[in-house]
């Protein structure tokens, strides 16, 4: 496929397609464009452009669009959520879920646009005053993973859009074909070109063009740390605003008094949903001594029950994304058994005709782990978790903050008080207490240390793409 640029499927000035995988069976489904510094700049120069009428548009307008797509994403929700359940690998029912969630995000930004505010501060001076006003940053650069890869651009589109800003999106090299298909419906919707722009292309080949860029005001970064890092030195080089949603290590306590017929299902939920290829998933666990060994074998029992095929079996679990993704989860599970860990469950890449051909990794559970071993310490994101005992309240909350990483924190206690204390004590962006919901439009998403830097969601999110001006007026 091509570039969405200006409105238009433009092809690659290096003329050269790279291949989209089905991770599931290694077959190829499609090719993306490989662009280079050239395509970065007509994209670039295509958004600027757009930008210039965008930010005069009214926001009811934007608004009435933006509604307009979401309720395109819905029309379309079973061809966009096949492509993603074919480039990802994901079941086809959390790609649907994906969709209507992303639709629903649309919607909410929209309406949230409508509320932005300025201000008057009633200074009561003869003939002063000052007004605080807020303007759109300018043309937005979305760089995006693979494994949301359209909940994580819509949490960026829809909040930069209803601001006035224009955008050029980088998808994944591992999923670019949904972002594409957005484009289309960006097409039906009947944007203005320019609004929405999307270059494919591996992120070494184009990354330092987009954010260097000088038409470039900001850069919308989902990934993982390393990659945020790298992004995050190169704009401030530049003074480039950031958002930056990075890595996590999410750590869950469960206390002796927690409720187990809540706790287990949402871990096991929590821990292994998109085969852990997701952010804020549950990555270690520390579970009071006195019920640990219960606790472990609830878990094991209810892990054992999911499944894992083909996304459109019917099935609880794909194949990862990829080998380098792969191989992640077998290291950091030979590196715990090295140093001691016990087995519970899994562990070992799946065999037969089902599974040659693709790159599955069972659900797996460690125990006995410490912080030694990667498990506890690094980025899985995938299926596999460590389990700790603890003694006290006090030793697991600083076991959980023992960690670089920010995103998310979990505690089961039927103690509210118990709870909240922990909370207010993990180093996290979220904290959930006594069960794991889906994290809401409406409230604010980021991670804290090495897991990022601002927030997404919410008005926050979308005052992130405006910047404060004040006008002094004298009369
Ligand atoms: P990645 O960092 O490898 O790639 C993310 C994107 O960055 C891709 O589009 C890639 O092409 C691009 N990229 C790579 N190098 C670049 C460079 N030098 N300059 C500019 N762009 C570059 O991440 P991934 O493997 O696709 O995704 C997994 C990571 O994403 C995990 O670490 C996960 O925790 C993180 N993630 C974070 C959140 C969050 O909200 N905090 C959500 C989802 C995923």
């Amino acid at each position: 496929m091509e570039n969405y640029i200006n409105g238009k499927w433009v092809k690659p000035h290096s003329a050269q397609y790279a291949d989209v995988l089905n991770p599931s069976t290694g077959a190829v489904i499609e090719r993306f464009a490989c662009s280079n510094p050239e395509d970065v700049n007509a994209a670039l120069e295509s958004a600027k452009m757009a930008f210039k009428s965008w930010k005069k548009t009214p926001v009811a307008h934007r608004a009435k669009l933006q509604h307009q797509a979401a309720q395109l994403m819905r029309k379309h929700a079973d061809e966009l959520a096949r492509t993603i359940a074919n480039e990802l690998g994901r079941p086809l029912a959390g790609c649907l879920t994906e969709i209507s969630r992303s639709a629903d995000l649309f919607d909410f930004y929209s309406e949230e646009g409508l509320r932005l505010k300025g201000e008057v501060p009633l200074h009561n001076l003869e003939g002063e005053k000052a007004l605080i006003v807020r303007e759109p940053v300018g043309v937005v650069v979305a760089i995006t993973p693979f494994n949301y890869p359209i909940t994580l651009l819509t949490m960026k589109l829809g909040a930069a859009l209803m601001a006035g800003c224009t955008v050029v999106s980088k998808p994944s090299e591992d999923t670019p074909l949904s972002t594409l298909k957005l484009a289309e419906i960006f097409t039906e919707a009947g944007y203005p070109e320019g609004v929405f722009n999307v270059i494919t292309g591996y992120g070494y080949d184009i990354g330092n063009a987009l954010i260097e860029h000088s038409i470039t005001a900001k850069i919308a970064f989902t990934g993982g740390t390393d990659t945020g890092l790298r992004i995050g030195a190169l704009a401030a080089a530049h003074n480039k605003r950031v958002t930056l949603e990075l890595g996590g290590q999410s750590p869950a306590i469960v206390c002796a008094d927690a409720n187990l017929a809540v706790a287990v299902p949402a871990i096991v939920r929590h821990a292994f949903a998109n085969s852990g290829q997701f952010c804020y998933r549950v990555n270690r666990l520390y579970v009071h001594e006195s019920i640990y060994a219960d606790f472990l074998g609830q878990m094991v029992a209810l892990t054992e029950k999911l499944t894992v095929g083909h996304p459109f079996s019917g099935c609880d679990m794909g194949p990862m994304v990829n080998q380098k993704i792969y191989q992640n989860s077998e290291n950091q599970v030979q590196d715990a058994l090295h140093k001691g860990a016990l087995l519970k469950t899994g562990g070992h890449r799946m065999k037969g005709e089902l599974y040659d051909k693709g790159w599955f990794f069972p659900p797996t559970i460690l125990a006995d782990t410490n912080h030694s071993m990667q498990i506890m310490t690094q980025e899985t994101f995938g299926p596999v978790v460590g389990v700790m005992p603890f003694q006290t309240n006090e030793q697991a909350v600083a076991w959980a903050n023992d960690s670089d990483f920010g995103l998310a924190a979990y505690v089961f206690s039927e103690q509210l008080g118990t709870g909240l204390r922990m909370a207010e004590s993990l180093e996290a962006g979220s904290v959930w207490i006594n069960n794991i919901h889906r994290s809401y439009h409406d409230v604010p998403f980021g991670g804290v240390k090495q897991s990022g830097i601002g927030r997404e969601k919410g008005h926050y999110g979308i005052e992130a793409y405006t910047e404060l001006k004040t006008i002094y007026l004298n009369y």
